[in-house]
């Protein structure tokens, strides 16, 4: 991977025409390591939110040692980056063969279910293994209430009697039982995990079986930028977020419970930017050289404004506009067609023109791992850079943070 220590400069010397994605392991590994100080309980990466090698071997080098993990290629991803880490499998839904892969070909011992034929479909393979199922431990999946970006109860989750349920019946087969719930992702109401933990002491209190281990999930939100029209929403630092939550977790007594979390957005958000150039100006409209195919669609369908950087190209002489006025420009991917539309505008200077560069920040978060072929596009070119995206001054056109919303 090429080094520079700032994008701008990566932009100035390359020139890109294409997409780069600038990868910061020291803001990885800070991130990592500043929610394991802060959760009382083993922090399992969610694989889903980046895949790819470099930010699972960043992860491990940061002493990340579990995995929240959902498809053989996150197992396979996962154990060649960090061959002694832990896997658990907490899709609650899998396929027959997927299982016995997990439970044979990588020794995965805690799944994640939410419906009694996933514990029959999992009976059937661990007795076809003559596995002890003691050895295994089933989380139950629950749903849960609140107001997140992404809202993931709709699809998956037992409700909390039939959670009882659940419990009951595979404490009786003889597997270990744990609770588990997934709030959503880039949660919007501090409240949401005291809900869940209520939810789960309910659960727990009712179907009175020895409860292994509690699984809060993801969801945790990541900063992103903030439209200056609008008023910035209130949402308590990742470290309050934290305090409350050790606290709910004591109140509702889950405080001698083995805890997991499942963080990927908080973690990794932060540690890329990304490079793309202006491939026309109309009016107030940037056409650009990535799109909701490719890098940005988490900024489309999550309602996220993305905190972007102009970075001007010097060979442009002549600009039009005044550098110091911040406007809203509509931005149009790279594909041909009408979707290809962000759905919210990136804030940048008036002057910004055809062959410019924007750096968008804290795109670490499902992008890469959502990327398509459509069309031809796929951005794939990686380098590493030291500086955080808002160390040093706010330079010009560094719109949509926080302090342009005052
Ligand atoms: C996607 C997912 C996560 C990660 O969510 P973030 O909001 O990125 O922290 C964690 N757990 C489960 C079960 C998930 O599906």
């Amino acid at each position: 991977m090429d080094r520079y220590s700032t994008a701008v400069d990566a932009a100035l010397d390359l020139r890109p025409d294409q997409p780069i994605y600038c990868f910061r392991p020291s803001v990885l590994r800070q991130d990592a390591q500043n929610f394991q100080s802060l959760f009382p309980g083993k922090t399992a990466y969610a694989v889903k939110t980046n895949g790819e090698p470099f930010v699972l071997n960043a992860l491990s080098d940061a002493g990340i040692d579990c995995f929240d993990v959902a498809s053989p290629a996150e197992f396979a991803a996962v154990r060649a980056a960090a061959p002694e880490a832990e896997l658990l499998y907490m899709h609650p839904i899998k396929a027959q063969s997927d299982i016995r892969l997990a439970l044979e070909g990588y020794c995965i011992r805690t799944l994640s279910l939410d419906h009694e034929d996933e514990v029959a479909k999992i009976l059937r393979i661990v007795r076809g293994l003559d596995i002890d199922p003691q050895k295994i431990t089933l989380y139950v999946r629950i749903a849960t209430k609140g107001h997140a970006a992404y809202e993931l109860s709709k699809k998956f989750g037992a409700a909390p009697g039939h959670a009882v349920e659940l419990l009951k019946r595979i404490d009786r087969i003889g597997f270990k039982c744990g609770l588990c719930f997934h709030v959503g992702s880039q949660i919007e109401e501090p409240e949401t995990y005291e809900r869940a933990l209520a939810s789960a002491d309910w659960i727990r209190s009712r179907a009175n079986v020895p409860n292994v281990g509690l699984d809060i999930g993801g969801g945790f939100p990541a900063v992103y930028g903030n439209d200056p029209r609008k008023k910035a929403r209130e949402m308590p630092s990742l470290e309050e977020l934290m305090g409350q939550l050790n606290n709910d977790i004591v109140e509702w007594q889950f405080g001698g419970v083995p805890l997991v979390a499942e963080p990927g957005r908080v973690i990794v958000a932060r540690s890329i930017s990304l490079i793309v150039r202006v491939l026309l100006r109309k009016g107030r409209r940037l056409y650009i050289n990535d799109g909701i195919w490719a890098s940005l669609s988490d900024s489309w369908t999550g309602k996220i404004t993305l905190p972007a950087r102009f970075i001007p190209d010097p060979a442009r002489r002549t600009r039009s506009g005044r550098a110091d006025k911040i406007v809203p420009y509509k931005v149009c991917g790279a594909t041909c067609d009408s979707v290809d539309i962000l759905s919210r505008p990136f804030w940048l200077p008036e002057t910004v023109d055809t062959g410019d560069w924007i750096e968008i920040g804290h795109i670490g978060a499902y992008s890469l791992s959502l990327r398509t072929k459509f069309n031809g596009f796929y951005p794939d070119k990686v380098i590493e850079v030291s500086e955080p995206f808002d160390a040093g001054e706010a330079p010009e056109g560094f719109a949509s943070i926080e302090t342009m919303a005052d």
